[in-house]
């Protein structure tokens, strides 16, 4: 039976958490639903002590901020769009329209529409996340979006030259300086400034992530994509030193995001542990992934593969390396999981920043009922259908005429009825 070497916080803080962060996301969308820009402006100057009359940055600004990146740093940029919109033009390509004829004269439909417009959140208070504006800009523009806005928070006080960058490469319409619930409020809500969208994409924070999902039936969300959480699956061909190396880079995302140990080698799992220890002491972000470890960190050792299966699905990461004899195997079985990273020359980072999978991924378990970010996501699958032929018409008729009676639906069986009696020449008795 599979048993913890290392827990993290018990749910019952968990809820704690999460109870306090909706609390205070009902509050700030309703005062931006209330008063519109003034409420965002005084919230940007609370929450990021950023204040500017209108959020949008200029052309200038945006020239400004390329500029001061090197010709060095264009070029990573321009490398990782083009894996992404690579790999999301293959998937475009997969996204088939279909018509077929179902019975002899009627023929039914469904398209793929974009949607109109988007609002794409890049997260940027602890990290400038200018990949963040790759997965979700670029990839609305791969759907066919027609309006693409975004929004990414101040970093050290000013707009973050990389994240600029990357939502101007993207093909952005329009770039604006704000962060947090504010950023997203006014995004779905609309304020005299901003004018709104129909849907809401891309990761962030806590706060982020429970205000799209308060916004999600006012505007469309893509999916619950909040703090980062990662799991690595490993047996004994790895070492101890690489899983904590998995662990820790994905454990320094925030002080809430969740690195879990699979294994079925306890000397794996202890070393591990160790390795994780040593590196806190050398790593350079380690005040933040000590945190992650401690409060949300578990190691778990598994009797065989199937047990690991089973536990990875029940926790439902949000990305799951693995590093087994047979990573296959997981491929093969695994049902609940964001993204997989199989075998150890790959792993999440490259997935995170340059291979071109997209990163906005599903956490909180929402891996049980979504994958991440894709151009389907922007999509609209809506249906259409056509009768050819009197008969076809007349004959369906009948079938809905006694259906709708079924429910007490006159009025819609009467829809059916007259087509029969116009199309088939006959009467349908009540
Ligand atoms: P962020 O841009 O998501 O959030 C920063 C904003 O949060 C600030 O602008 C501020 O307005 C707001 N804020 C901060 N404290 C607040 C408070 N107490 N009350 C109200 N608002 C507050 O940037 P971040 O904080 O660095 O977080 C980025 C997050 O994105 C990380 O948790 C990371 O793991 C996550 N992420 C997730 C995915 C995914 O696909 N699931 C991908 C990348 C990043």
């Amino acid at each position: 039976m599979a048993r913890h070497l290392k827990c993290g916080r018990d749910a019952e803080a968990r809820a704690e958490d999460d109870a306090k962060v909706r609390s205070t996301v009902e509050g700030i969308l309703a005062d931006i639903a209330a008063r519109g820009d003034a409420a965002v402006r005084e919230l940007s100057i609370r929450f990021d002590k950023w204040d500017r009359t209108d959020f949008r940055l200029t052309d200038a600004e945006i020239r400004d901020c390329l500029a001061q990146l090197s010709a060095r740093d264009l070029d990573d940029i321009r490398f990782a769009q083009d894996q992404v919109r690579n790999f999301a033009e293959h998937q475009k390509a997969a996204l088939r329209d279909i018509e077929v004829e179902t019975l002899p004269g009627v023929v039914l439909g469904h398209k793929n529409i974009p949607v109109n417009s988007v609002g794409c959140y890049v997260p940027g208070g602890k990290y400038p996340l200018l990949a963040s504006a790759h997965m979700s800009v670029l990839t609305a523009k791969v759907a066919g979006c027609k309006r693409i806005i975004t929004c990414a928070p101040p970093f050290e006080g000013r707009p973050a030259p990389a994240i600029v960058a990357a939502q101007h490469m993207a093909g952005a319409d329009v770039i604006y300086c704000l962060g947090g619930i504010q950023a997203v409020g006014a995004m779905a809500l609309g304020t005299e400034s901003i004018e709104p969208v129909d849907m809401l994409v891309g990761p962030g924070n806590a706060f982020v992530a429970e205000a799209k999902r308060q916004l999600y039936g006012r505007v469309g969300i893509d999916l619950f994509a909040g703090p980062t959480e990662t799991m690595v699956i490993a047996d004994d061909t790895v070492d101890g030193e690489l899983c904590a190396t998995d662990l820790l880079g994905q454990a320094e995302h925030g002080p809430n995001s969740p690195a879990v140990l699979l294994t079925n080698s306890e000397k794996l799992a202890r070393e591990t542990m160790a390795e994780v220890e040593r590196l806190l002491t050398i790593l350079p972000t380690a005040a933040i992934a000590r945190k992650a470890w401690e409060d949300y960190g578990e190691v778990i050792v598994c009797d065989s593969e199937e047990e690991m299966v089973r536990e990875a699905d029940r926790i439902a990461s949000e990305h799951v390396q693995v590093m087994t004899r047979d990573p296959e195997y997981f491929l093969a079985n695994m049902t609940n999981y964001g993204a997989l990273f199989l075998g150890p020359r790959t792993n999440v980072s490259y997935g995170d920043k340059v291979i071109g999978t997209n990163h906005t991924l599903p956490t909180k378990k929402a891996a049980r009922y979504t994958g991440g970010l894709w151009v389907g996501k922007f999509m609209k699958t809506v249906t259409y259908q056509r009768v050819l032929t009197d008969e076809a018409s007349a004959m369906i008729g009948e079938y809905c005429s006694r259906l709708c009676m079924l429910e007490g639906f006159a009025g819609h069986a009467e829809q059916a009825n007259i087509r029969v009696r116009r199309y088939g020449g006959r009467n349908i008795p009540y």
